[in-house]
């Protein structure tokens, strides 16, 4: 099987460590780690303005954010695994082309950039031209990765993004979309829900 798979949130733990430098840097109240997730920003509008977490995000993203990031724990395992069963894996991400050097680094560092066929990041021409430089556009994404699926005859992709795995799944292709706090209402014929790197082993068999 050829699968494509997201890395924020999927191979990358993001969120949580997005929300608590952002939580610091305004002086917000977060809830559980259970509960911290994407959705919250869209309940801090009043308290930010988007000026602001653009800065913030541009900042933090310039940084050494992507690099410091820790990779789920069972992560290395299963795709090794997976590959061993013959599987194709290939990265795509909607992160910047830009940040080509630093996420190739970040995977050889963790020891799984050699399980990949192929690591894709957005090109510039598949961005908005007309959305705020470096805001989260899930919509040029979900067309990015749809397209790429295509290309490369996906039959399936592990992704978190609501808009992304409806996109895709309507495409044709069989999303494992894992469990975040801020999916939980999308369902699809084509969807399983996974609570993580073993349950996606479960699935292929592996
Ligand atoms: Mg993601």
């Amino acid at each position: 099987m050829k699968l494509g798979i997201d890395l924020d949130d999927v191979i990358a733990v993001c969120a949580v460590p997005y929300l608590r430098k952002f939580a610091q840097e305004f002086g917000v109240e977060l809830p559980d780690e259970r509960e911290i997730g994407w959705h919250l920003l869209a309940s801090l509008n009043e308290r930010v303005s988007p000026a602001d977490r653009d800065r913030f995000r541009i900042k933090l993203y310039d940084g050494t954010f992507f690099a410091d990031l820790d990779i789920y724990p069972e992560c290395p395992a299963v795709l090794e695994r997976m590959v061993e069963a013959g599987h194709d894996l290939f990265f795509v991400t909607a992160r910047a082309e830009r940040r080509r050097m630093t996420t190739e680094t970040w995977l050889r560092e963790k020891g799984i950039l050699r399980h990949a066929k192929a690591v894709h990041l957005k090109p510039m021409g598949d961005f908005n031209p007309d959305w705020p430089r470096g805001r989260y556009d899930p919509s040029s994404s979900a067309e990015y990765k749809a397209r790429l699926a295509k290309e490369l005859r996906l039959d399936a992709f592990c992704e978190d993004d609501v808009v992304i795995a409806k996109t895709l799944a309507s495409a044709g292709v069989r999303v494992f979309l894992f469990d975040q706090p801020w999916n939980r209402e999308l369902a699809h014929e084509r969807i399983s829900r996974v609570a993580g790197w073993s349950a996606v082993a479960e699935h292929l068999g592996v």
